[in-house]
């Protein structure tokens, strides 16, 4: 399967960063976001990352960019890739309309970090064609890709996700159904101890995060991390693994959750366990 026109629905820093590759890799891209404007502004990231990348000799970025357009609504594809806010009933919503939108031989595909993927199979009348296609942030950099296997899943839509994957530049590792998969089952925890350690006192957020880089070769820091995935989604993610594994262990610092109710998402809002201009 090639794939020739994907919809990419939500464009924050996934769903832009999604659009950027797959357009990259010769394939006519449309993405949708619900509010006003944001789309464009996924536009304009996408445009600063394609020019840093053609200075290094990849495409020029009006190239790539001419194959993306803005819809205002879902659109037929041959692919859909979900990245909208961590949110199941919202995540729910546009499968339903994807599945009523999409003709019935595309495949139905979630970026989500946490939730399921077979919550959101169960809405569509194609569950064999629902997976897991999970990019990690900054997308253009990062090489992973996990793939996530509901148990109605085919092998068909498996290796053709695969097979994508290793199309976009990209390195596929493929994970079964459980709330976080293998990379947030692993992260989360590892995120929320080093903000429990930061509450308790332990050390400042800068010491926090230079004993990760330096202790234990992690290129940034778990605080600066959590900055930029965003806080507002990390605290999403630890709710998904408290309740799906039903393991008190799991349940976001309160530090986390205060932050987010004030506003500090991290990033995306100038301000979360760093400042940013
Ligand atoms: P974000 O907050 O940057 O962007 C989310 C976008 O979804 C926003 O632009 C919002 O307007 C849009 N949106 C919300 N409801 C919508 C709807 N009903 N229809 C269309 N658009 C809608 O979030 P993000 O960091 O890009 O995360 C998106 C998804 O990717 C989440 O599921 C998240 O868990 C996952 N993810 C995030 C990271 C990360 O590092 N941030 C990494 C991997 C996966």
């Amino acid at each position: 399967m090639r794939f020739e026109h994907v919809l990419v629905v939500g464009a924050g820093q996934m769903g832009g960063g999604i659009a950027q590759v797959v357009a990259a890799s010769g394939r006519q891209v449309s993405i949708y976001d619900a509010a006003p404007g944001a789309a464009e502004r996924g536009l304009a990231t996408m445009q600063r990352s394609l020019e840093k990348l053609a200075a290094k000799g990849g495409a020029p970025a009006d190239e790539v960019l001419a194959r993306v357009r803005v819809v205002d609504q879902l659109v037929a594809a041959d692919l859909l890739v979900e990245a909208v806010v961590e949110n199941a009933a919202v995540k729910e919503a546009i499968f339903r309309e994807a599945d009523a939108t999409l003709p019935p031989e595309a495949i139905l595909a979630s970026n989500t970090s946490s939730i399921p993927i077979a919550t959101l199979a169960a809405v569509t009348s194609r569950p064999d064609r629902v997976i897991g296609m999970h990019f990690f942030n900054p997308v253009p950099i990062l090489k992973l890709v996990e793939v996530i296997r509901a148990p109605t899943t085919s092998d068909e839509t498996a290796a053709a996700i695969v097979e994508l994957a290793c199309d976009l530049g990209k390195e596929p590792a493929v994970a079964n159904d459980f709330p976080g998969f293998v990379s947030n089952r692993i992260l989360m925890p590892f995120i929320n101890e080093a903000v429990y350690a930061l509450r308790d006192g332990v050390a400042e957020a800068e010491a926090i995060d230079t004993i990760a880089r330096l202790g234990f070769a992690h290129p940034i820091g778990p605080l600066a991390l959590a900055d930029l995935i965003g806080l507002d989604t990390c605290v999403a993610i630890m709710n998904v693994l408290h309740e799906g594994l039903g393991d008190a262990k799991y349940a976001p610092c309160p530090l986390l959750v205060e932050h987010v109710a004030a506003g500090r998402l991290g990033r995306k809002s100038g301000r979360g366990f760093y400042e940013y201009a």
